[in-house]
């Protein structure tokens, strides 16, 4: 493509999930919709959410606590509806996966009950500038145990002069590691390059090694390709609000591969993990319910997963397949035309992503060398939503639900003209 509107609209004309963007509220900028590339941040309302909140509010007026088995989705299962949906985004069972808390909350409970140092084995390996968040629950689970995080939490850095992570090193890495690895918690997708990480490449070399392997999936639900039961990962979790449109702190989500189900592993329960039949006889020994939902607290907080409910509900109708089939062509189309512009500009403008589609979902980082926020300013300032990390970096997801190659043709002229003017 030539980086012409005419082009841009022919590839919307001809694309088959065209009809989705329609469906979502997008914040405007001087009567028109934002250029919004931050669905990796916070995903775009669904226009059907708010009929999903009306919804559980009628039946809280009209019922009252009947609601939990009177509601037209009774409260009392509610998160057992969108469970299958939710499966099929991160490639697992059914039973594998449950809704529930916030990401770090998930976090925090499935290192209770998979990072479990003892002996030489205490050590845990993540890449290299995982997301805070995540860093302060590693390191907080390793003093928890009364060992070192200084010591004891490796991260994984790049080969000098690199950015990205290679498989191969990490692979080495962790063989090297060995007994002294308890654990292997990756993201699916790292925040801030953009990099999908080989996730059956690392588990398998975390098994190999006797570790147990987990990823956060922050930046990976909805935006690749999963298939956590099959690449046999221990244990996963996510947030909702970024790919999946679900709302600001929206409801997390957690995996735990069905193999586990059956041991007797330590953990924080709650009455909303007991075995259902006996929730209510309330006894005082904890029975799991025998899958991942033993690893409820809580009953559901339904205000939070009515939103995630209508938001996966789009991600069934469009379908995984067709989302990644567009999100390569999208994001390949901003690839080229960042390049096309930085020739055009003379401008240094590194994409420190990689250029291999099979290890990127839709996000490009880009380094604008010899610029700094002043561009990014400027590009806010024509109405295009990015995100802007110091020095001088740029984050760009192009959303295949909802953004459209005119977007990303927006994108390239402002950004063509910022660069331009003197
Ligand atoms: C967004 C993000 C978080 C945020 O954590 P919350 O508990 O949802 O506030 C944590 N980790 C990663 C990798 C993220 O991308």
């Amino acid at each position: 493509m030539d980086g012409t509107l005419e082009q841009a609209r022919l590839h919307d004309a001809g694309d088959p999930l065209r009809g989705f963007r329609d469906r979502f509220h997008f914040p405007q900028h001087n009567g028109r919709p934002v250029v919004y590339f931050t669905g990796n941040s916070l995903g775009l309302q669904p226009k059907g959410v708010g009929a999903a909140l009306e919804q559980e509010l009628d039946d809280w007026a009209r019922h009252g606590v009947e609601g939990h088995f009177q509601a037209k989705n009774p409260w009392y299962s509610y998160h057992e509806g969108f469970r299958d949906g939710l499966a099929r985004i991160v490639g697992a069972k059914p039973e594998e996966v449950v809704a529930m808390n916030g990401l770090t909350t998930n976090l925090h409970l499935l290192m209770v009950s998979f990072y479990r140092p003892s002996g030489k084995r205490v050590k845990i390996l993540c890449e290299e500038r995982p997301f805070p968040s995540d860093t302060y629950a590693m390191a907080s689970q390793i003093a928890f145990h009364g060992f070192d995080p200084d010591e004891h939490l490796v991260e994984m850095r790049p080969r000098e002069g690199e950015v990205l992570l290679r498989t191969e090193d990490i692979v080495s890495r962790i063989a090297d590691l060995g007994d002294e690895l308890a654990l292997v918690l990756f993201g699916g997708v790292n925040f801030y390059t953009g990099q999908a990480f080989d996730l059956r490449a690392i588990t398998a070399a975390g098994h190999a090694a006797g570790a147990i392997v987990g990823f956060d999936l922050a930046h990976a639900a909805g935006n690749i390709r999963l298939a956590l039961h099959e690449h046999n990962a221990d244990f996963a979790c996510w947030c909702s609000y970024k790919y999946l449109n679900s709302g600001p702190g929206g409801i997390g989500g957690a995996f735990v591969h069905e193999r586990h189900f059956g041991e007797d592993l330590p953990r924080f329960a709650g009455w909303w993990g007991h075995d259902k039949e006996e929730r209510f006889k309330m006894e005082r020994t904890f029975k799991p319910i025998p899958t991942a939902e033993a690893w409820q607290l809580s009953n559901a907080p339904v205000f939070a997963m009515a939103p995630h409910r209508a938001a996966l509900d789009i991600f069934d109708e469009a379908g995984m397949d067709r989302l990644i089939a567009k999100s390569r062509e999208l994001t390949g189309y901003l690839e080229t035309t960042i390049d096309r512009v930085a020739e055009a500009t003379g401008s240094d403008l590194e994409i420190i992503t990689p250029r291999d589609p099979d290890q990127r979902g839709c996000q490009l980082s880009v380094v604008l060398h010899g610029h700094g926020r002043k561009l990014f300013d400027a590009l806010t300032g024509h109405g295009v939503i990015a995100d802007w990390r110091e020095p001088n970096v740029i984050r760009m997801a192009p959303v295949p639900l909802y953004n459209s190659f005119e977007d990303v043709q927006r994108f390239g002229s402002v950004l063509e003209q910022c660069l331009s003017k003197p």
